[in-house]
């Protein structure tokens, strides 16, 4: 049964990528026409358009039969919801603010089972979604800079990475399945000190950069930012970044995730500004709770309030079989970065200044 699915979403995958070189075959104007004022004067392409396409090697009824059915099977939706799930430890115990680290392991292994990949907070804030077609992206959050989350083991070998922490786990898991990706983002604090161990703190923070994971910011001591002034907001973001660079000085931070979720009056002075010389600019600020993100080309989307979804069982069990219930909502790739593809129901729910330059395509899906 897991083979035959397996199967069936590959072709469908290789399908679908010959029906997009089709669409471009069939009008290399593509590119050039949109007009923002009316969604259907932009390029919209359905399988009607595949009647100018010839072939010499296979009829074209049988494409249009095979590539008819691919839309039904792939169903690309850029403008689905996508799931930021946020971690705080992984360790030995199972409560609110710690994952057990079996279940860490067990929650990837669901979430690729379903056909979610992993992408990063920074590809996700620049709309560089780049996943293959048919598969829906996640991003996976940790807070709080905890020792479970990364954690330094001292051997008669040298230096290992603790097995159970989660970059070990992920890593692992991505030499298993290494098309699931290991991208995760670690907003971490200064103060106390990020994942516990002072004398590793340079150690790790190089390493979580050098193998394509994200540093983000959590406060320098994880105050409440909607208790204390913007002077002290600009000191609480500036220092953390300032303790951050002295371990990866050229590592830009750009996003923060709100302690507490606690929301300050004044959002723009946590979006950009300055502590002293120390400049800043989060470009996705996030909170706590409590559903899965508009995608940056929503109308609604706001990357200033980003919401995320509870990595526990509770919570990420609720989402993972709202999903299954409600497939129409999932975020589902077309497979390339650069052109955002919706069901033609759904094009209202794009904001189109917020393409820049990537090209909208939308088709009829059949139900
Ligand atoms: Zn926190």
């Amino acid at each position: 049964m897991k083979k035959t699915k397996k199967g069936l979403l590959l072709v469908s995958t290789l399908v679908f990528f010959l029906f997009i070189g089709y669409q471009y075959a069939a009008d290399n104007t593509f590119n050039n026409q949109s007009d923002e004022n009316n969604p259907k004067g932009t390029r919209i392409k359905d399988t009607n358009d595949m009647e100018h396409v010839s072939n010499n090697n296979v009829s074209l009824n049988d494409k249009m039969e095979r590539t008819r059915n691919e839309w039904d099977c792939v169903k690309p939706n850029e403008v689905g919801k996508i799931m930021i799930i946020m971690y705080h430890n992984i360790g030995n115990e199972e409560s609110t603010w710690s994952r057990h680290y079996s279940n860490f392991k067990k929650d990837l292994e669901t979430l690729y089972k379903k056909n979610y990949r992993l992408i990063s907070m920074k590809d996700f804030i620049d709309n560089n979604i780049d996943i293959p077609a048919g598969y829906t992206p996640v991003i996976i959050t940790f807070d709080d800079g905890l020792e479970g989350q990364f954690s330094f083991i001292r051997k008669a070998d040298g230096i290992n990475i603790h097995p159970n922490c989660a970059v070990r786990i992920l890593e692992s898991f991505n030499e298993q399945h290494p098309d699931f990706g290991k991208k995760a983002v670690f907003y971490i604090n200064s103060y106390p000190v990020a994942f516990g161990q002072p004398e590793f703190v340079k150690e790790k923070l190089n390493y979580l950069v050098k193998n394509g994971m994200e540093i983000g910011n959590h406060t320098y001591s994880h105050k409440n930012l909607a208790k204390i002034t913007p002077e002290e907001i600009k000191e609480e973001i500036g220092k953390n970044i300032a303790m951050i660079k002295k371990s990866v000085p050229e590592y830009e931070v750009c996003s923060l995730a709100l302690p507490y979720g606690g929301i300050p009056k004044n959002l723009a002075v946590v979006a950009k500004g300055n502590w002293g010389e120390i400049k800043y600019k989060n470009k996705s600020i996030l909170l706590v709770g409590a559903e899965p993100a508009l995608p940056p080309n929503h109308v609604a989307f706001d990357p200033l309030k980003i919401p995320r979804i509870r990595g526990s069982e509770r919570y990420l069990q609720k989402w993972l079989e709202y999903f299954d219930a409600n497939p129409r909502e999932r975020y589902v790739s077309d497979g390339d970065p650069d052109i955002i593809t919706v069901p033609q129901d759904l094009v209202f729910q794009i904001n189109k200044h917020s393409l820049k330059g990537k090209v909208l395509r939308t088709y009829n899906r059949s139900n």
